[in-house]
């Protein structure tokens, strides 16, 4: 099953992959980390050689380009995002690619522990005989989402190339900072002028999500009151005791990530730092309802009075500021992009599916933002470890889906 994109897709991710651009969230900076620039200086290089318009490295560390359009027809955004996941190592990363799948287990040259095996990822069981691409054991592949930058560029380079296949105006996006919730900069929905768009982030293929969590950040401060121990009785409020009591308070059995699934949402305690005179907590909250939402950030802030009444003397402040929100409020209303997109897959004999993603995306903020951005599959599995692998013939299916929906929209028109 050789397609024409095979070789050209293998290669580009092969690239990609090896450039560390991973993002790094304790950083104040715009992109967070200066690395990300050397791939998305490529990038701009690489899509003027191929001729693509308006091609430009914005200062919150995007490239944007145009394909201008050889019909009429709405003018469509494709994003993908180059940082990688800050939650394994991600530098030094060696793709290497398994030619011709036979079926069984994958080891790798640099962690002779490590398998991946189709018993364990059945999705792995139905790629025999395509060539799969992993890291070598000590990285993460970066798939995510330099899968998606590969498809939007051989599909960009194709369409380039042969101007004779009909479509509207393209604006493509290559955005830092994903994996830390930092991509969409407030400048993007303007600077892409596209009215609708679609990022190349997804799993399975056929997978079209257009429904993510509505996503809360809290920040809890306890201020206690210090003084030296020795002289302490009657004076001293530790925080860290009231801190404490505040997640012991919280429903851990039945509202965490650990213990949740489905469309069930969760607090999740990300992070507890200080010592007796000062704590911090970091809590995030999801829902895939803005009231279910509402309705944690309220749990929070009772269980924080709470704790606040059993020591008055102590100062307990709660701070709960917005991230993103589920993007099916906005496509509900017009769902035209996920109904050319789920065309699309089926033109392409493929059965689409939309399962809620219990997370958020790029496409979370822009929707919410006014650009509706579902979110397609590249073929992307096991991200963000060592296990991550991805199939160059189900990259070739996505960017010839991504070639259909396109010829689709513009016939559309
Ligand atoms: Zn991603």
């Amino acid at each position: 099953m050789q397609n024409p994109f095979d070789r050209e897709l293998e290669d580009r991710l092969v690239r990609y992959a090896a450039i560390d651009s991973q993002s790094d969230e304790d950083s104040p900076s715009s992109p967070s980390t200066d690395v990300q620039f050397d791939i998305l200086r490529l990038l701009e290089t690489e899509l003027t050689e191929i001729g693509a318009q308006d091609v430009r490295l914005t200062d919150y560390g995007a490239v944007l380009a145009t394909i201008p359009g050889t019909v009429p027809g709405p003018t469509i955004g494709l994003l993908a995002h180059v940082d990688t996941a800050p939650q394994f190592n991600a530098t030094g990363v060696k793709p290497r690619v398994v030619r011709g799948y036979n079926g069984g287990d994958i080891t790798f040259p640099d962690d002779a522990s490590l398998v991946l095996s189709p018993e364990a990822y059945p999705y792995l069981a139905q790629k025999q005989g395509h060539d799969i691409i992993t890291a070598s054991g000590t990285t993460l592949l970066g798939a995510d989402d330099k899968a998606g930058v590969s498809i939007i560029m051989t599909a960009a380079r194709h369409l380039l190339e042969n101007p004779d296949i009909p479509h509207g105006p393209i604006r493509i996006a290559f955005t830092p900072d994903e994996e830390i919730g930092r991509g969409v900069a407030e400048a993007l929905p303007k600077d892409l002028g596209a009215d609708f768009a679609y990022t190349f982030d997804g799993g399975k293929m056929g997978e079209i999500e257009y429904e993510t969590f509505s996503a809360d950040a809290a920040e809890i401060t306890v201020t206690g009151v210090s003084i030296h121990p020795g002289f302490a009785k009657g004076k001293m409020v530790n925080a860290i005791h009231l801190a404490s009591k505040i997640i012991e308070t919280l429903p851990q059995a039945t509202m965490t990530p650990e213990v949740t699934d489905g469309v069930d949402g969760f607090w999740h305690a990300t992070e507890m730092t200080g010592g007796s005179s000062e704590m911090k907590i970091k809590i995030i909250l999801r829902d895939f309802e803005r009231e279910g939402l509402a309705e944690k950030g309220e749990m929070l802030r009772q269980v924080c009075a709470a704790v606040q009444a059993t020591e008055p003397r102590a100062t307990i402040t709660c701070d709960i500021r917005p991230q993103y929100r589920n993007m099916r409020y906005w496509l509900e209303q017009d769902m035209t992009p996920v109904d050319l997109a789920r065309d699309a897959c089926r033109k392409l004999g493929m059965e689409p599916v939309s399962v809620p993603i219990r997370g958020g995306t790029d496409g979370s903020r822009l929707t919410e933002m006014g650009v509706p951005t579902p979110n397609l599959f590249t073929g992307m599995q096991n991200i963000h470890g060592p296990l991550e692998w991805i199939s160059v013939q189900d990259m070739a299916v996505a960017t010839e889906f991504c070639l259909t929906l396109l010829g689709l929209a513009a016939e559309e028109a």
